[in-house]
């Protein structure tokens, strides 16, 4: 089945809104480079309107980095995903594994998530993927079907618009690159784990690899049948680097 290939860059908690600008200036520059390749950008909230009118009529996504499920209330610091929405996103990662880690983000909250991203017109990017110590005990895809199970669970199984990110958490930020066979083993696992939610649809699922994802070997990583494009963080800082891993992921 034929699926696009899409680069997003995870800006995590960097760069002000005169950067943002900056960036997005740089981005649009080149986007010929990439042609043919879904490009997002996921910018802290406060750079969201900014890139929304850097970017205005590239096709480049604006994702959120994380949001909450409910729509309003007595939450303070929590956004939502219509917030998102009016701020001018199209999409927002969920389940990063900075937010599982550091903020206690669990699977039956992204459930709850998943859905609402969807009732608010904004593409869910749901993060999976397994630790260090997760994958030296063979747990690796036992931890990943759950994440996968649980995190999508409340979803009917035509509601397959959706983008799954693979990010082994010990590959992230870490310099250490999940080989293009352990990768491609993972995400064709992950695609076998949509498939009992979404049936055939999950033939057209995008799946992103993350973790340490650099220009120099982007190409190995995204000739594999599975991975269908990356999730960057570090080097997605500079317009000119998302670019080139962006470029190598033209079929
Ligand atoms: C990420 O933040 O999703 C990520 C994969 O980071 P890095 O590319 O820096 O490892």
């Amino acid at each position: 089945m034929m699926r696009s290939p899409l680069v997003a860059g995870n800006w995590k908690l960097f760069k002000l809104r005169a950067e943002a600008a900056a960036f997005a200036a740089d981005l649009k520059g080149g986007l010929s480079s990439a042609a043919g390749v879904g490009i997002a950008v996921c910018p802290p909230f406060t750079s969201i309107d900014v890139l929304a009118t850097g970017l205005a009529g590239s096709g480049v996504g604006i994702w959120g980095q994380h949001a909450s499920a409910a729509e309003s209330g007595a939450l303070t610091g929590e956004i939502s995903m219509g917030m998102l929405k009016d701020a001018g996103a199209t999409g927002v990662l969920l389940g990063h594994s900075e937010r599982r880690q550091l903020f206690g983000e669990t699977d039956a909250a992204l459930a709850d998530k998943v859905p609402a991203a969807l009732a608010a017109g904004l593409l869910p990017v749901l993060c999976v993927g397994e630790t260090d110590a997760e994958r030296e005990s063979g747990a690796t895809n036992e931890v990943l079907a759950r994440q996968v199970r649980e995190g999508l669970g409340k979803l009917s199984p035509t509601q397959a618009d959706i983008v799954v990110a693979y990010e082994p958490v010990w590959a992230i930020g870490t310099g250490k690159t999940a080989t293009p066979e352990l990768a491609q083993a993972a995400h064709a696992w992950i695609r076998s784990q949509l498939a009992e939610r979404f049936g055939e649809a999950a033939g057209s699922i995008r799946i992103l690899y993350g973790g340490s994802v650099k220009p120099d070997n982007a190409a190995t990583l995204l000739s594999q049948p599975d991975v269908d494009g990356a999730l960057v963080g570090g080097a997605s800082l500079e317009a000119a680097s998302l670019l080139a891993i962006a470029a190598a992921a033209r079929r």
